[in-house]
């Protein structure tokens, strides 16, 4: 199934450029661009065709299908595990111009392109007073195209789901180039077989996304958000599950275990909590309406009251997003830790994320290597690090090693080893960890169903790729702080 590294021919691109003389680009900046994502490996495409109309997706598939020219779809190129990039050469697909919206607010149906960038979007509906709630961190870039490929969360997902639970329809292409609609801005639809699902999460190998009808809600009334130190990651763990049990409902749970409170504060330049320096911390946002909010707020003090070492509340929005900057610049701050990064999005089952943490910790002490630890422990969703200098060949072995040790214990936890950024390239050698022969042949046999020629971002998923076996490229993205 897998396609062989192929070499477009020239045929194939002279009829492209025939039909979308204006789409297609091919100057060497251009490709650069296109060859690489947020995991930094690079891998040129022969051509990157910039799609200003759905049905120019349609044109560019056929040419591919007739030609066997792999096609690597991409929004943002914010994917972690090197998803967006195209491993088998060919051409690289960039929907980010697709970026329409239509909202209906008798339906709270948004109906926008591919190309929406995640934040546009909330920003438009709230403005009607509406919400969507999915919020990766990259979502000032990533585009829900991307997002609906990853099956993206965010913080706010432990309350309010991730973007599966968002789509109500796509609007695409199958790998031949023919037009799907599966789903409409409908709010019930059971009409045949679901491959609206089957296509969220797929990472562009099963067809093409140009639009999408997405679920809104009405926007909270008010929020408040407060930081609270634990002196072990244990007891913040403890007070995630206990809190959860109690029936206290945060719109975000987010944790830091001091490693990552270390690098936070150390790249901000002063302490979270001044009288609780390198504590490990849980930000907890409530929301709702004014009443509901007071008296979850009332509830959540008592509840926290002799577990903390100490607690900031935020007094307004403007203090809320500053303690919420802190979570989001975590990723970066690690780099002080060394030069590159195995960043893996495991889940575990709430009540074992204490087990996960001590593994952690052992670990670090193990491979001799930083292992920061953050994420959304509300939902079990912990982004562990581990941080090496790829130069020193005995930190890179020891990194390789740790890594495949930390999915064994995920899975034997009752884990699993990506609950995010997806498998790409960089996950794919877990494959098997985690999935039984049968299973990857069901899901192998879905691909050939959908894309017998392999043309949509082959090389992923399936394939074995050590991502430490390969040197990273140097590139700035608008998300890189450093
Ligand atoms: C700083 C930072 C923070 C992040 N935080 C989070 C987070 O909190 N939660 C989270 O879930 N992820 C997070 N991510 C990962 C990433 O941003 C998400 O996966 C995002 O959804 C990718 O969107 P994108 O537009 O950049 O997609 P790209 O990176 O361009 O593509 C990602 C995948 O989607 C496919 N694809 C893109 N568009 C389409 C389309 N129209 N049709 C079919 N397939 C398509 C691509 O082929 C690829 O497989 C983060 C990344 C960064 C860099």
């Amino acid at each position: 199934m897998a396609l062989k590294k192929s070499t477009p021919s020239a045929n194939a691109l002279r009829a492209l450029r025939r039909k979308l003389p204006e789409r297609v680009l091919s100057t060497q900046a251009v490709r650069f661009e296109a060859s690489v994502d947020n995991l930094k490996l690079s891998f040129l495409p022969d051509a990157v065709v910039k799609v200003k109309a759905a049905s120019e997706v349609g044109v560019v598939l056929k040419l591919a299908q007739r030609h066997g020219i792999p096609v690597t779809s991409r929004g943002a190129g914010s994917s972690v595990t090197g998803s967006a990039v195209p491993v088998k050469g060919g051409w690289a697909l960039d929907l980010s111009a697709l970026n329409t919206v239509k909202i209906d607010p008798v339906s709270r149906i948004a109906t926008v392109g591919a190309g929406m960038v995640t934040a546009d979007l909330q920003a438009r509906v709230e403005g009607m007073g509406l919400f969507y709630p999915p919020d990766p961190s990259s979502k000032k870039y990533s585009t829900i195209g991307g997002n609906i490929a990853c099956n993206s969360g965010g913080m706010r997902c432990v309350k309010y789901g991730v973007t599966r639970d968002y789509v109500l329809g796509l609007g695409g292409f199958l790998a031949d180039g023919s037009p799907v609609q599966w789903g409409l801005p409908l709010k019930k639809y059971v009409s045949g077989y679901n491959l609206r699902d089957l296509w969220i999460g797929s990472e562009g190998t099963l067809g093409v996304v140009t639009e999408a009808h997405l679920r809104l809600i009405k926007k909270p009334e008010k929020r408040a958000l407060a930081l609270y130190a634990f002196k072990h990651e244990a007891d913040a763990l403890r007070a995630v599950r206990d809190l959860l049990k109690a029936g206290i409902e945060p719109s975000i749970l987010e944790f830091l275990d001091r490693q990552s409170v270390a690098c936070a504060e150390a790249y901000i330049g002063k302490a979270l909590i001044s009288e609780a320096s390198g504590a490990a911390i849980l930000l907890i946002e409530l929301d709702g309406k004014w009443s509901e909010l007071r008296q979850q707020q009332t509830t959540l003090r008592a509840f926290m009251k002799k577990k903390v070492v100490a607690q900031r509340e935020a007094r307004d929005e403007h203090q809320a997003d500053a303690l919420l900057e802190v979570r989001r610049i975590c990723s970066q701050s690690m780099y002080s830790l060394g030069d590159t990064k195995l960043n893996e999005d495991v889940v575990v089952p709430i009540e074992r994320q204490a087990e996960l943490i001590r593994y952690s910790i052992a670990l670090k002490k193990e491979i001799g290597l930083p292992t920061p630890t953050y994420g959304h422990a509300g939902d079990g969703n912990l982004h562990v690090h581990i941080m090496y200098n790829r130069g020193d060949a005995t930190q890179a072995r020891q990194a390789k090693r740790g890594i495949k040790k930390l999915m064994q214990k995920v899975v034997s936890l009752g884990g699993v080893i990506t609950g995010e950024h997806g498998i790409g390239l960089a996950k794919a050698p877990f494959m098997k960890l985690q999935h039984s022969r049968a299973e990857i042949a069901a899901m192998q046999a879905v691909k050939q169903a959908l894309d017998p020629k392999g043309i949509l971002n082959p090389g992923k998923i399936f394939e074995p790729f050590e991502v430490w076996n390969h040197e990273p490229v140097e590139v700035k993205f608008p998300w890189d702080h450093r």
